[in-house]
């Protein structure tokens, strides 16, 4: 890495649209005789030399009375945080800026929130996690894109090295052992050695039992929003951080090494598909308890249900050699989420399952049928369960075609109604 630090901000990542915002909000700074910094993962993707996303920058005096007054001088609007005390700059133009005051932090218990107190830039920096996010560049005008470096991070990430600032790190924040698993595989970094050492002496001694079910879910479902989850959750098993999240939850690593092999590095469906793959080997009960845990929502909580239900009444009867029609096919997977129909296409990809479930997903699950509730009514039906379960023996007929043409769909339904002895066959 050759760039000199007075060009960081001038790097290819950062748009020029956002280094003149980041000059305006430099010069507004300037104005109110205050330091103002971009930290953090926006520094250290810069120096990467990749793409930034959004804004992350450290004022040293009240986030709110900076926004405020920048707002004034570059328009656009803002929203405040007051249980943060940040804020969220929308200068126009799509981007956003996120602005904090700089903060010192202590940890009154391991796994609490810090309790916080404005601070300057260096006590900012010290509270972060690792020293390759611990990094600012200055923006006032004079000083613009000047690295503040106080952890070495540019000689780590040169190194490609991950490295916790200070040895009570892990105990401060244990979520900072799942960020470690993130970053470890995203970058494809080594560990440093002191800072295994401790990450796995902290997730051995129960560290993470004492943070909350929602923030270890918040970082499980920034694992799954990696370009790739895989290596994050494989890491998780390989450190035994299942385990230490519960001991029941142990996982056999063959089996979810297969099944993310089958998902592949994105899911079609949904997010949360990997992580029911960690899910499968282990007892529905355990299960159970790993939703608590979390304090999982509602729709993961209904996907590893749904798994049980798959397991236990649908898997068998979809990989038999018999043959089966459409509508059957469509019958065993319509009432499954699209998150299990994944996972167990991903169980053994080229499978007879598998090719059942990519007919139903591909074609079968779009096939309705011609005829609305609407018309079966003003043919005679009863509206509920009557209406219901002739629209439902339609459909089947039109995946079996049985029926092709709406004439057929009308011609079956009256033949029904004739049958049931029901109402007019008018119309
Ligand atoms: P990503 O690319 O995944 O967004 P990021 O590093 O920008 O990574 P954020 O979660 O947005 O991640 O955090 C922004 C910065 O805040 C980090 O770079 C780090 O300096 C600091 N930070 C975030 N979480 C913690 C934590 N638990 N402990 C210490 N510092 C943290």
């Amino acid at each position: 890495m050759t760039t000199e630090p007075a060009t960081i901000l001038s790097m290819s990542g950062l748009a020029p649209e956002d280094v003149r915002l980041l000059r305006k909000l430099g010069e507004t700074a300037r104005a109110r005789e205050v330091g103002a910094y971009v930290v953090g993962g926006v520094v250290r993707d810069l120096l990467l030399g990749g793409d930034v996303g959004d804004l992350d920058v450290v004022v040293e005096e009240r986030a709110q009375d900076f926004v405020e007054a920048a707002t004034r001088e570059i328009g656009g609007t803002y929203k405040l945080y007051a249980r943060f005390g940040t804020a969220l700059l929308l200068p126009g133009g799509g981007v956003k800026v996120d602005v904090a005051t700089a903060r010192s932090e202590t940890y009154a218990a391991p796994g609490a929130l810090p309790d916080v107190e404005p601070g300057t830039i260096s006590e900012d920096l010290v509270r972060r996690d690792f020293t390759l996010n611990a990094m600012a560049a200055s923006i006032l005008p004079d000083d613009f894109g000047r690295l503040v470096d106080l952890h070495h991070g540019r000689e780590d990430l040169r190194d490609g090295v991950l490295r916790v600032l200070h040895e009570g790190s892990f105990t401060d924040d244990p979520t900072r052992v799942l960020r470690a698993v993130r970053f470890h595989a995203r970058f494809g970094f080594s560990i440093e050695p002191t800072t295994e050492a401790l990450l796995h002496q902290s997730a051995g001694s129960g560290a993470l039992d004492t943070v909350s079910g929602e923030r270890i879910m918040n970082e499980l479902v920034l694992m799954l929003a990696e370009t790739d989850p895989r290596p994050a959750l494989l890491k998780l098993l390989t450190w035994n951080l299942t385990t230490a999240v519960r001991p029941c939850w142990t996982p056999g690593h063959a089996e979810v090494e297969r099944l993310l092999a089958g998902l592949g590095p994105r899911t079609d469906g949904t997010r949360m598909t990997p992580l029911l793959a960690l899910l499968v080997p282990v007892e529905p009960a355990c299960r159970e308890s790993v939703m608590d845990r979390l304090k999982a929502g509602r729709h993961l909580r209904d996907a590893v249900r749904d798994l049980g239900c798959y397991e236990s009444r649908t898997a068998a009867a979809l990989a038999t050699e018999r043959e089966l029609s459409r509508s059957e096919i469509h019958g065993l997977l319509r009432h499954h989420s699209l998150e299990v129909l994944e996972l167990a296409t991903a169980d053994n990809p080229g499978g007879r399952a598998a090719e059942r479930i990519r007919l139903y997903t591909d074609e079968l699950s779009k096939v309705s049928t011609l005829l609305t509730g609407a018309d079966l009514l003003t043919i005679g039906f009863t509206e509920g369960l009557e209406v219901g379960s002739m629209l439902d023996e339609l459909r089947r007929a039109r995946l079996d075609g049985l029926v092709a043409s709406r004439d057929d769909e009308m011609a079956l339904a009256r033949e029904r109604l004739g049958r049931s002895g029901g109402g007019e066959a008018g119309t």
